[in-house]
């Protein structure tokens, strides 16, 4: 894998998910270039970026082994998407959510770049069959999905075409693991991915409890923040029904299984997140945490804040 270092990489969007981006494939040793369509995006980008890595490196949280200033040497600004991509190896895509201004993009892209060059997409719940649509050779289109903020949070979810090549997929988690993110390979396309969908069946069964008026709003987080979450930080639930029982997964299907399933049984529909219980559970939240921007801005710094602290953790007590 170091033959990549300081390949470049071109991001091609320069909003939240395209800057954090950069700043991790710039603590990889890549050289990034960002390109945006809107004129001037992409060079306040590059103001944003610099701040963020010069403060990083003041807190000591500045990830890969340059300094800031040779971070910042290896970044450059295009409003120009030809001149964006020459060179590129691997174009990650960040433009909005929507699948056709995406599948422009790609084709776009297409256009520009040799054979070679792998397209990637961040998108968080487009399918890859849907987004490459108008690319001519999807062979070499990945879907490479962060979540944010990616600098702390470091799993991507590769998810394949139909027609991506394994060699494709093995180059993009190379890199993903060469910059210190933590990529996990889905075999197919599905609707949701992996981490939506086991986050919407928390939310879903979250609020059915909420809605159903087995526990408030308060507490529900709670079992969540301070039960089930310790734990996943460090560990997924398959190797804690492992750890669970004496002997092993075994021994655990043999004790919990019957509850399981029986409990499992009793989850009701999927909820319509709307009308009275939708009006009650906005209600309580916004009792916690007022919807205002300052209220809100003041959760999202400490929940950063705490990232950050749990990332360092993870890395001290890593694997
Ligand atoms: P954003 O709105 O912050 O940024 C989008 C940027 O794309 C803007 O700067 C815009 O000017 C630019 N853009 C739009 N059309 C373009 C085009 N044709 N060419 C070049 N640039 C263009 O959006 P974001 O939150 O950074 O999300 C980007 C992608 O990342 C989305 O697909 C989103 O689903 C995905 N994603 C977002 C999150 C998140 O939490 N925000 C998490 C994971 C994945």
């Amino acid at each position: 894998m170091s033959s990549l270092k300081g390949k470049i990489i071109t991001v091609v969007g320069s909003g939240l998910i395209g800057r954090s981006w950069a700043m991790v494939f710039l603590s990889g040793g890549y050289m990034v270039k960002i390109y945006d369509n809107k004129p001037g995006q992409a060079s306040g980008a590059i103001t944003e970026i610099r701040k963020q890595i010069e403060e990083l490196q003041q807190a000591n949280m500045l990830r890969g082994n340059l300094t800031a200033a040779e971070q910042l040497s290896l970044l450059s600004s295009h409003d120009d998407l030809q001149q964006a991509l020459e060179g590129a190896f691997f174009v990650q895509e960040c433009v909005f959510e929507d699948l056709e201004a995406k599948q422009t993009v790609f084709h776009e892209v297409e256009n520009l770049v040799t054979e070679s060059v792998i397209l990637s997409s961040s998108t968080s719940c487009l399918m890859p069959s849907n987004m490459f649509s108008r690319v001519q050779n999807r062979t070499r289109c990945i879907i490479s999905h962060p979540v944010n903020p990616p600098y702390y949070v470091r799993l991507v979810e590769l998810v394949p075409h139909p027609e991506t090549l394994p060699a494709v997929m093995d180059v993009a988690y190379s890199l993903m693991t060469d910059v210190g993110q933590a990529p996990v390979r889905l075999r197919k396309e599905i609707d949701g991915f992996a981490l939506n969908r086991v986050q919407y069946a928390i939310i879903a069964e979250s609020w059915r409890l909420v809605q159903d008026g087995v526990i408030s709003v308060k507490d529900i987080d709670l079992v969540m923040s301070e039960g089930l979450g310790m734990r996943y930080a460090f560990i997924g639930p398959i190797e804690t029904m492992h750890l669970n029982a004496p002997e092993g997964m075994v021994d655990y299907l043999q004790r919990y299984s019957q509850g399981m399933k029986r409990v499992l049984n009793t989850f009701g529909p999927v909820p319509d997140f709307s009308g009275e219980p939708a009006a009650r559970i906005i209600k309580e939240i916004c009792e916690l945490i007022p919807a205002e921007q300052e209220h809100l801005t003041a959760r999202r710094e400490r929940r950063d804040q705490l990232l950050m602290g749990l990332a360092k953790l993870k890395n001290e007590a890593s694997p």
